[in-house]
């Protein structure tokens, strides 16, 4: 597709290029709006990495989050978004619009959507920073090859069950630490993980990481009683303890007008391709109105 020239002022910027931002720059795009996404990795965010999406709409077997977010892409690209690599450091709120700060220079539009997603949350533990990406993960896709490996997956949501049951297909052990007794995720999540192999090892948190250079072992602790002890050896540990909406690098206590989110970034508990889509769509309908109205 021919790029026109980047314009002074973008009518919309996007920030961040998983399904919210997708979708919204592909509907501000078709509108006409001059819309450029801003996408610090690579384009499809969470969704890109999910080995298969079987809750996702219109594919009966199943689809990979991969080629899932290759045609969202392309249908973006087709309408005439614009995508450029860069992080948003700051977004400042000025008298004609924004400015969003990079690593180096700034971009400035008429309305902002913070469309970046949510980060998992750290178990905080002694270790953790030391052994992150040398042994610690949050997903099997950023992590080396498991296969034979022993691993454990702390967490009880339904993604900390998903995920050890996709291990327990190449991973030598795959153990799952709760802190409670139950299992959080829905029954075909819990049914899967049951059949899998991986052992669930309930009523204990992580204490600490140990190892030297790379991960070797965790300690774990029970969570009542006498707190008892258990080292267990491991080459890997995902940690996938939830998750916080990463919030807008900016100094405004309100958003103003103009500025909008959409996806894990802004809807709470319902983290779901499908929905951070819907909201990325919802979301450009509000600011193409906001565009309209200036
Ligand atoms: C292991 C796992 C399994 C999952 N399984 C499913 C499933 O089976 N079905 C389902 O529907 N959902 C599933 N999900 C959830 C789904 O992936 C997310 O809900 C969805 O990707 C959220 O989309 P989003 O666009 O809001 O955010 P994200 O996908 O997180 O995209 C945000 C993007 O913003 C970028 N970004 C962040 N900050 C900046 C910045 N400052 N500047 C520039 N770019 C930035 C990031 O790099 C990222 O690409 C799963 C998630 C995980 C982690």
């Amino acid at each position: 597709m021919r790029e026109l020239p980047a314009p002074a002022t973008w009518d919309a910027l996007v920030i961040g290029g998983g399904p919210a931002g997708l979708a919204a720059g592909m509907h501000l795009a078709r509108a006409g709006r001059s819309t450029l996404l801003l996408e610090r990795g690579e384009l499809g965010g969470q969704a890109r990495g999910i080995a298969r999406i079987e809750n996702y709409p219109g594919f009966p077997a199943g689809v990979t989050g991969a080629r899932l977010m290759g045609l969202w892409a392309a249908q973006a690209e087709r309408w005439g978004l614009q995508v450029r690599r860069g992080e948003a450091l700051r977004i400042i709120r000025g008298h004609e619009g924004f400015t969003v700060r990079l690593g180096g220079g700034a971009l400035r539009a008429r309305a902002v959507l913070w469309c970046a997603g949510a980060g998992f949350r750290s178990l905080g533990v002694p270790g953790e920073k030391l052994f992150s990406g040398r042994g610690v993960w949050n997903t099997s896709d950023e992590a080396p090859s498991c296969a034979g490996r022993v691993v454990a997956v702390a967490g009880s949501g339904e993604a900390a069950l998903q995920q050890a049951a996709l291990l327990a297909r190449r991973a030598g052990k795959v153990y799952l630490v709760t802190r409670g007794g139950a299992l959080k995720g829905h029954r075909l999540l819990r049914a899967r993980f049951l059949a899998s192999g991986a052992l669930w090892l309930p009523g204990f948190r992580v204490a600490r990481l140990q190892g030297k250079g790379r991960l070797q072992a965790a300690l774990l602790e029970t969570v009542s009683g006498r707190r008892e002890k258990l080292v267990l050896p491991l080459d890997a540990l995902f940690v996938l303890a939830g998750k916080e909406a990463r919030p807008a690098p900016a100094a405004w206590r309100r958003p103003p007008a103009g500025f909008f989110s959409a996806g894990d970034a802004a809807c709470g508990i319902f983290r779901q391709v499908g929905v951070a889509g819907g909201d990325g769509l919802r979301a450009a309908m509000l600011c193409l109105r906001y565009l309209e109205a200036l």
